[in-house]
């Protein structure tokens, strides 16, 4: 029997805010233990929470760039249970009334465009922290994360294999990245998933027992939990076992999954409107407000790049990818309008850095050893012949380990370009008499000997010489020419 993998992701984003989403205290992560704290978001009884409007602003504009339907009014609802980290009891969340629904993002998967419907997309706050890892038979808790915003964007169980789900999830937290709402920085945990497994024989439309998968920290880890769990049920299924609806906890160095609870059902909550705050209306007005301010998203980014700068949309496409390698793209264009050239460097050179370098998964554009005016200059100094290309390759890496400007290298070392035509003479003729029987293997006929000889100018230059004028040098010498 062959399975059919169904896979639905439940995204957390926090929000890019400056204070909570009920009350005035700081989200700035790293604060030393419940510094960022009040009475409000410490649980204390009888406090009022008050909406952050910003919330709601971030929250449309995720709405509106995931084609959903705002809702004109929408409400906030108490998620009860018990837990050290929330001390009220329970979670302000949105529950049967969410702000924004049945939207979707259209993922590039292997250059394939694959459709993902958004369930919904909802307001929350966030619970405090449990800190287990201590000396001694006790836990602490912080509170400065609690009432931070979250927004949950829960999609329809769309997705078919592991690959489609990270190509989903990378795309969602590029949008979110371009919306500067969220960093999406998933080992601070500023950008989670959970991700719903289930599977059923192929053919079928019932969906299966599925299981909720915790502690994805990564694309790799979401990606090789799913395909874990989809070999899992398939083993069970096939032996005649049964699948218990149930948590799981994806431990990343066993590349295993393991239960944790069987999963609580949305009533175990007893949800309920929360009586402190107002339906939330949101009226045309305040849509429009912020549908003009909408950024340029990554497909229409994508679109002009392809049309203002004649980049093929392979390079276009990973540019786009995110928002700060192709504000970086614009910078270096705008100090040198050569936009292939630098792209295939920022492609080339500087991504197999980044990877060596296992930067590739690192959020910020800024923390990378390049700059963007740096790989400009790079690629003026290759276009005006004061370098050659082999020789900026190596300018590069030096460039990227001192965090140099290119052309101070090039000074300092002597690595310009010799184009003069006496010193390229000089090694000509050296190089002519040292290779007499070459010499004469060409002049009978044989032009692949040419290639050999202008290697040897090159050398005899330490790769210095300008090819192009070795060629004509030599073509001119090798017949006669003077
Ligand atoms: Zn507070």
């Amino acid at each position: 029997m062959r399975y059919e993998p169904v896979i639905g992701l439940e995204v957390h984003a926090q929000l890019l805010t400056q204070s909570k989403i009920f009350c005035g205290c700081s989200t700035q992560f790293g604060a030393e233990p419940n510094h960022h704290t009040c009475p409000v978001c410490a649980g204390f009884p009888g406090v009022l929470p008050v909406l952050n409007k910003k919330v709601v602003d971030f929250a449309i504009k995720a709405g509106l760039a995931t084609h959903c339907h705002i809702a004109a009014s929408s409400r906030f609802a108490r998620k009860n249970y018990f837990y050290p980290d929330l001390p009220k009891g329970y979670q302000i969340s949105q529950y049967e009334l969410p702000v924004c629904t049945h939207g979707y993002i259209d993922v590039d998967v292997n250059g394939q465009s694959k459709r993902v419907r958004i369930t919904r997309i909802h307001m929350e706050e966030d619970a405090g922290k449990n800190i287990h890892e201590l000396q001694g038979d006790f836990s602490l808790v912080d509170l400065n994360r609690a009432g931070v915003p979250l927004l949950e964007i829960v999609s329809e169980p769309d997705l078919r294999t592991a690959e489609q789900a990270g190509s989903y999830l990378r795309a969602l937290r590029c949008m979110l990245q371009y919306l500067e709402i969220c960093d999406g920085n998933m080992e601070e945990g500023s950008f989670r998933c959970d991700a719903n497994v289930s599977v059923r024989p192929e053919g079928t439309a019932a969906l299966g027992t599925k299981t909720e998968l915790k502690n994805l920290n990564s694309f790799k880890a979401v990606e090789k939990a799913i395909r874990y769990e989809i070999q899992r049920h398939a083993d069970i299924l096939s032996e005649g076992g049964q699948l218990i609806q149930e948590t799981r906890l994806w431990d990343s160095d066993q590349e295993v999954t393991r239960a944790m609870r069987t999963k609580e059902f949305a009533h175990d909550y007893r949800y309920f409107p929360d009586p402190d705050l107002l339906p939330l209306i949101i009226d045309d007005n305040w849509i429009r407000e912020i549908r003009n301010t909408l950024p340029e998203l990554p497909d229409a980014r994508r679109a002009r790049f392809i049309a203002q700068y004649g980049l093929p949309p392979y390079d276009a496409g990973l540019l786009t990818s995110r928002k700060d390698i192709a504000d970086f793209f614009e910078q270096a264009v705008a100090v040198h309008s050569n936009p292939k050239a630098i792209s295939n460097w920022i492609l080339g050179d500087l991504f197999r850095v980044v990877k060596e370098r296992r930067l590739d998964e690192q959020l910020y554009i800024a923390s990378w050893p390049a700059q963007a005016q740096h790989l400009a200059e790079l690629v003026r100094l290759i276009d005006e012949g004061i370098i050659s290309g082999k020789i900026a390759k190596s300018v590069f890496d030096q460039v990227i380990d001192s965090g140099r400007a290119p052309s101070e290298i090039v000074a300092e070392k002597g690595l310009e370009q010799v184009s003069d035509a006496s010193t390229l003479e000089t090694a000509v003729q050296h190089v002519m008499a040292a290779n007499t029987q070459q010499v004469s293997q060409y002049l009978a006929g044989n032009e692949k000997v040419f290639g050999f000889l202008v290697g040897q100018v090159m050398k005899a230059t330490q790769g210095k010489a300008n090819p192009q004028k070795v060629n004509e040098l030599l073509k001119k010498k090798l017949h006669g020419g003077v």
